[in-house]
């Protein structure tokens, strides 16, 4: 079975969840089709949540009430008949009498893990109505009993594996599997997710857990392309991506895939493809295990980083100073991603600010610590083995005028990171592209 999901735009409209059930439904095989909340809508209920937070009722049912007007409309474009008309509007007036009920609680984090769930929630329902409307043999399962994280935040596997196998034994016999993107119940059992743009994740983990023949990630753009389209210009669609090489570019940043969405396909060895929606004919990208040799491949940029350095003379030949730098932030559960070290000091990047003060006090008792805030981490993807002399000297040849913070090569065979200013953002995707792919 092909695990599919779509995401946020593929569902924007009636029209366009029309398009997605002709699109599952053509070859008339069995799917699970994961969704996300139709476009816009989290990050209405996001500004719903932060109305709440700030205790403003009335801005918040405003948010409501237009948002339920909306679906009201959407509903009435979507069926055809009176029966699923009626049916799906009084879900819809459940749904956002429900939403309305938290403007009168005391509000906290917890509640607005339930807002958010609700985009998911919703769009599934839409769309299986729609599915049923046309005579298909449609079953909504719910994510919140398959999906769970552990303490650590992280997905709970196991748990995962056996709750989508059992489930899709006991329902067997359908055409189409419809399930929520992004949202899951966490350790203590309480509704949570897994972090914006985590739909991706979704469909990647039930992929994983069924051994499914194919996951699909089905978007508006034609496939990974070879840098950020939103910023740089003439970006091409990289055909085939390694694991590796999709899981560097999505967890620096390019936004096409969730952060960690790869890895669960990776380790389960199950291919991801990219899809377009709006063109569904297109080739998009095939994520497997096969690697071009010598080809770089792209480019993505994350921002929100910020450099610690630490410089001691006391380093000098000291073995065990990079074991107490790095408890320091492990005490503080603070991931570390680029490391720079010389004889004399250590960098480092790290994109949680939450310990920030706790943490370089207590590098300060190891040496002077100074930070550079609003950095931008670059990644340069590709096969960058050892043995293919010079790709690193082209990538750098390209920044000759760009301000370089720190340099990042020989962790993998499949990465050179850069760190840059986040205000030189534009002008070093502009670079590598013209220098790696135009010229
Ligand atoms: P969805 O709502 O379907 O999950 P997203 O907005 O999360 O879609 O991801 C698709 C968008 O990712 C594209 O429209 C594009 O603007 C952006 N993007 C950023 N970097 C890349 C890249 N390297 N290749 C393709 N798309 C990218
Ligand atoms: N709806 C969620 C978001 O907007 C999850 C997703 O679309 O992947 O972040
Ligand atoms: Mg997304």
């Amino acid at each position: 079975m092909k695990v599919l999901k779509f995401g946020g735009t593929s569902v924007g409209s009636p029209q366009r969840m029309q398009e997605v059930s002709r699109l599952v439904t053509a070859d008339g095989k069995a799917k699970l089709v994961v969704l996300s909340a139709m476009s816009g809508t989290t990050n209405t209920l996001v500004e719903i949540s932060d109305y709440l937070y700030k205790k403003n009722p009335e801005g918040a049912n405003t948010l409501i009430n237009r948002l339920e007007q909306k679906y009201l409309q959407h509903i009435q474009e979507l069926y055809k008949t009176e029966e699923y008309k009626q049916q799906t509007e009084i879900f819809i007036r459940d749904e956002f009498n429900y939403l309305r009920s938290f403007t009168k609680v005391h509000f906290t984090s917890f509640e607005e893990k339930v807002i958010l769930a609700q985009g998911e929630i919703i769009s599934t329902n839409m769309v299986t109505n729609y599915l049923k409307e046309c005579g298909v043999k449609a079953l909504l399962l719910n994510a919140l009993d398959i999906i769970r994280t552990d303490k650590n935040a992280e997905p709970d596997f196991l748990y995962i594996k056996e709750k989508s196998n059992a489930v899709l034994k006991e329902n067997d016999g359908y055409e189409i599997y419809i399930t929520q993107g992004f949202i899951c119940r966490n350790a203590y059992g309480e509704i949570d997710n897994l972090l914006r743009g985590g739909s991706d994740y979704t469909a990647c983990l039930i992929g994983a857990a069924i051994q499914a023949e194919e996951i699909q990630i089905w978007t508006d753009i034609d496939g990974m392309h070879n840098n950020d389209p939103r910023i740089v210009e003439n970006t091409e669609p990289v055909r085939q991506l390694h694991f590796e090489e999709a899981a560097e570019l999505a967890y620096f940043g390019a936004k096409i895939l969730h952060p960690t969405c790869i890895q669960p396909a990776k380790f389960a060895g199950v291919p991801v493809r990219l899809l377009n929606t709006m063109a569904p004919e297109a080739p998009g990208t095939i994520i497997n295990n096969e690697f071009q040799k010598g080809k770089i491949k792209a480019v993505a940029a994350r921002d929100n980083n910020i450099c610690i350095q630490i410089t001691s003379s006391r380093m000098l030949l000291a073995y065990g100073f990079l074991r107490k730098v790095f408890e320091i932030f492990e005490a503080y559960k603070t991931s570390v991603d680029m490391i720079c070290t010389s004889e004399v000091g250590v960098s480092v990047t790290i994109d949680n600010s939450s310990h920030l003060a706790d943490i370089l006090d207590n590098l300060k008792k190891y040496g002077t610590v100074s930070v550079d805030e609003n950095m931008t981490i670059v990644c340069v993807v590709g096969d960058l083995d050892s043995n293919n002399v010079g790709f690193e000297t082209i990538a750098c040849e390209a920044l000759k005028d760009i301000p370089v913070r720190m340099i990042s090569y020989g962790g993998s065979n499949h990465n050179i990171s850069f760190l840059v200013k986040t205000e030189d953002k534009k002008r070093t995707l502009q670079a590598l592209s013209n220098t790696l792919f135009n010229s």
